[in-house]
């Protein structure tokens, strides 16, 4: 075992992969890739990432997509926890930020009742990846000073259930992971809780990978431009007044401008 190695045998490494493109993934997220013994990763985490594994790695996938639920969340609990009590250098790969909309809270306490030593590792999160995609700014001056991160995944059947009129903020600028399938009543729900119809919105699918597209519209067109402009890679909905210079570079140079 070389003496310089982070993972302890018996430990879990829960580790945010980021949003896809393996440049994203932090200096010591890559470490512990390519020390771990065992790795449970998302749907979400690509073959890039995966590459840098040891050869005698064995990669488990546990992902969970809409619609895909290949293991359930209890089960991944007990695969983790089973792995370290073999002793095993356990790494627990999430897309984006484990910390964010990845139920980390769950495999955390989980391995804690059991007495495993469990360590987080942050990742850059999908909304900043596309922010950056987009050179834009998610908070801007005095005109976004709210960033809001919501989730907008339903369980079959159900309505969803968030608080739109803390939502309709136009000052603030929301993030909706897992938004594609409710991106119309989204937009819907927004507008009758006061925000702007010709609010800007950005939708952007892969960010960060190759396969990236983005597109620009206004909030009363949002189901529309995602029925016809958006395949079936993870997206986000990104809204409010700082993505607007996405869809106006002259904005964005004029602002430019004003310094130089
Ligand atoms: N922990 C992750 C989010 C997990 S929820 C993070 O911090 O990014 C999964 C959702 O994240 C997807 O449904 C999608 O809305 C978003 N997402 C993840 N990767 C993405 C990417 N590369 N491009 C766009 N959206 C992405």
């Amino acid at each position: 075992m070389p003496s310089d190695s982070i993972i302890a045998p018996g430990e879990v490494w829960l580790v945010g992969a980021g949003p896809g493109d393996p440049e994203l993934l932090t200096r010591k997220g890559e470490r512990l890739v390519r020390e771990a013994e065992v790795i449970f990763h998302d749907a979400l985490v690509g073959p890039g990432i995966l590459e840098l594994a040891g050869p005698g790695a064995r990669l488990v996938s546990v992902g969970k997509r809409s619609g895909h639920h290949s293991r359930d969340q209890a089960t991944i609990n007990d695969l983790l926890l089973g792995a370290a009590l073999a002793g095993r250098k356990v790494v627990r790969l999430k897309g984006g930020d484990p910390s964010i909309f990845g139920r980390s809270a769950e495999e955390i306490e989980h391995l804690r009742a059991h007495h495993v030593p469990v360590h987080v590792v942050p990742g850059i999160t999908a909304a900043s990846a596309a922010a950056a995609s987009a050179g834009i700014s998610l908070t801007l001056r005095g005109m976004a000073r709210r960033l809001q991160f919501v989730t907008a995944h339903a369980r079959a059947g159900e309505e969803l259930n968030l608080d739109w009129k803390a939502l309709a903020d136009p000052d603030a600028t929301l993030v909706v992971y897992m938004g594609r399938a409710a991106a119309a009543e989204v937009a819907e729900r927004l507008i009758e809780a006061g925000l702007d119809a010709a609010t800007p919105v950005m939708v952007v699918e892969n960010a960060s990978l190759s396969q990236e597209r983005r597109f620009s519209t206004r909030l009363d067109l949002l189901g529309l431009a995602v029925k016809t402009a958006i395949g079936k890679g993870p997206a986000l909905l990104l809204i409010g007044k700082a993505v607007a210079a996405a869809s106006s570079p002259a904005l964005a140079e004029k602002t430019v401008q004003r310094f130089f």
